[in-house]
């Protein structure tokens, strides 16, 4: 059987086409093609009036009738133009006879993104004239019939991946944006890997796709929910921030192993690669631990993983949270490159430098230090003053930097209060190199970690831009944090507690007997998945005895738990124990494809400041509208609301 696109490739799992929608990208996608995969291709022309795609012809369609539908590319002096489709590109000859005038008349005078169907015999194209890095180069069409179908406008930017365009333009105008082929890519993969995930979990391992309801009620805790009016004076739904309590009460239900591409909302305002609403790949299952759960997922991701990449090995590393705070300064952290954090309290015990001094008189002070490798070549004194004023501005932290010079000596502000014995202590813990820069703060222990933690990405960053390679962009590096604590203080009052993950997450098994004593203490069997640095995965084995949850809730948290009265009702009625993750689609995809930002893999996100550019939403609403649901709008004062903006 003959795959000719690179769309078929997508479909069969392969190649990761480059970039821009110029020639040599489907030359590069084409040479791709000689890659292999017994998945089947699906029919792209059945049931339209084109008999085949643009990017599919080939000469061994040499002869053949066909009847092609597309996009003018672009026309070269009026004697043949480039149709595109979703699956590619051809050239097609425009007739220059007198008896095919109005076939011409057509080609020539419709506007490039009109769209047109023509007819015509494949033929090859002249000796000499083949376009190696065009998929379809060696052949051509020769038309006999043109129809307008549709003319398109002076556009506004040009439908080129490599022409720039601002954000909101693209936003603004997303109908034509995602005609990109870059556009195209991103979207055909996420459905092909979300087709792959429904196979491996409904076909593979049994799991029914249930739809959860969108309008619901608030759930205490965890993200700010977007309110949806009703009829009934002062009540409103609620969106879910995920189907969490419905996913927990199918497996009351029975319903044994549920899953669904779900849609999920959160009010969290503006954060970048944040939207408002978004996609989780939401799994639950019953009778099941940790490490199962883990192994599910892990064969999930080998299973829907494009073939182009690398494949995914499993089973991946864990790493408890006490050990990335403590190491890499994040529960979330980025394992592709080292420059990992290092107590060097010890070498510092009997200091004279004051700060150092004053950090480890106090009962959890610590000295902490960071290795950046040639950072002495690469870092300037700009970057290691801007690296001090962050510390300062945001942490209430001092950094010490310290060079390594060629022969060996420091030069640092303090150089001369460091002995000679702690300098070769220091050499040694943190491995350093000649030209290597440390960076040593001292205080208590978690933050200096996340001082730390941000300076070695953002130090990573520097040292990118200077054009040392530090993260392979091919190299995928999934991670499990586990053992989390179950609660956390709030960050509005500390002396409060708050669910580290959600509060229907089960206590760590060995550490039940911490909530009635020193709750703070408490682990949980919560786990994150990680890859390359980003969140992109969480879940947790449930609580499933009521009264437990009832405890975790009321006295603990301080929860409204006539809230959550149904939950807990159920609980009681034969709760299977259960638990569950979900996945982060959009990250997830995000990731895969390269892409700078998750709104290029939705295909109508919200812009960062949560509106839909193109039909300008959210909108004002008439009064008589509002009556309905009993609500009256009190506008800000134009002083505030300039504020506001
Ligand atoms: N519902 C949780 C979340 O959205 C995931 C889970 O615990 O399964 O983070």
């Amino acid at each position: 059987m003959y795959f000719p696109s690179w769309l078929s490739q997508l479909y069969r799992g392969l190649s990761r086409p480059i970039r821009r929608t110029t020639q040599p990208i489907w030359g590069s996608v084409y040479r791709s093609l000689l890659q292999s995969s017994q998945r089947r291709i699906p029919e792209f022309s059945s049931f339209v009036v084109r008999t085949n795609t643009c990017g599919e012809l080939r000469s061994s369609h040499l002869g053949q009738e066909v009847t092609l539908c597309g996009w003018i590319q672009y026309r070269r002096q009026n004697t043949f133009l480039v149709l595109r489709d979703f699956d590619g590109l051809v050239q097609v000859i425009i007739p220059q006879d007198e008896s095919a005038a109005s076939v011409k008349k057509i080609l020539c005078e419709a506007p490039v993104e009109s769209v047109v169907q023509v007819s015509g015999t494949v033929i090859s194209r002249p000796a000499g004239q083949e376009n190696p890095k065009m998929p379809t180069g060696e052949i051509e069409i020769k038309v006999k019939t043109a129809e307008l179908l549709n003319a398109c406008k002076k556009l506004p930017f040009e439908i080129k991946d490599f022409v720039k365009k601002t954000e909101a333009l693209r936003l603004q105008y997303r109908y034509l944006d995602l005609r990109s082929f870059q556009m195209q890519y991103n979207l055909r993969l996420r459905s092909q890997m979300v087709m792959k995930m429904r196979e491996y979990l409904c076909n593979l391992h049994g799991f029914v796709d249930i739809e959860t309801p969108t309008l619901f009620k608030r759930t205490p805790g965890g993200a700010k929910e977007f309110l949806v009016p009703s009829r009934e004076p002062g009540k409103f739904y609620s969106l879910p921030q995920s189907p969490q309590q419905f996913k927990q009460l199918l497996m009351v239900g029975g319903l044994d192993r549920y899953f669904q591409v779900a849609r999920c909302y959160r009010d969290e305002g503006s954060r970048p690669d944040r939207q408002p609403e978004f996609t989780q790949i939401d799994i639950e299952m019953s009778f099941v631990d940790q490490t199962g759960i883990q192994s599910l997922i892990e064969g999930l991701l080998q299973y829907s993983w494009p073939n182009d990449k690398d494949p995914v090995v499993v089973p991946f590393p864990t790493m408890t949270f006490a050990e990335a705070l403590a190491t890499y300064g994040t529960d979330k952290p980025d394992t592709r490159f080292g420059m990992k954090i290092i107590d060097i309290s010890d070498v510092f015990r009997n200091t004279e430098i004051g700060f150092l001094q004053d950090a480890l008189s106090k009962p959890h002070g610590t000295v902490k230090a960071i290795c950046i490798p040639e950072g002495a070549k690469y870092l300037k004194r700009k970057d290691i003053e801007s690296i001090r004023k962050f510390a300062a501005d945001h942490f209430n932290q001092e950094i010490l930097p310290v060079f390594l010079n060629a022969n060996r000596n420091w030069n640092s502000p303090v150089a001369n209060f460091i002995m000679e014995s702690q300098r070769l202590e220091l050499i040694r813990l943190m491995e350093t190199q000649e030209e290597d820069v440390v960076l040593l703060t001292a205080g208590e222990h978690n933050k200096a970690c996340s001082l730390l933690g941000k300076l070695r990405l953002e130090c990573a960053d520097l040292l990118e831009t200077r054009g040392v390679v530090l993260r392979d962009p091919t190299l995928f590096s999934f991670l499990w944090v586990v053992d989390f604590p179950l609660f956390l203080p709030k960050e509005e009052n500390p002396r409060e507690l708050e669910s580290a993950h959600h509060p229907f997450t089960a206590p760590h098994p060995s550490d039940i007997h911490l909530l009635y004593t020193e709750p703070k203490k408490a682990r949980s069997q919560h786990y994150d998945l990680v890859l390359n640095g980003n969140e992109i995965g969480g879940g947790s084995i449930r609580i499933h005895n009521a009264e437990l949850q009832r405890y975790i809730l009321a006295t603990l948290l301080k929860e409204d738990v006539k809230m959550l009265s149904h939950l807990l009702q159920a609980l009681d009625y034969g709760a299977p124990p259960h638990g569950g993750i979900a996945l982060g689609l959009d990250r997830l995809i995000c990731l895969v494809t390269g892409s700078r930002s998750i709104r290029d893999v939705i295909a109508f996100p919200k812009s960062f400041r949560g509106h839909d550019l193109m039909s300008n939403t959210p909108d004002s609403v008439p009064p008589e509208e509002l009556k309905p649901y009993h609500i009256r709008v009190s506008k800000p004062t134009d002083s505030k609301a300039e504020r506001a903006h």
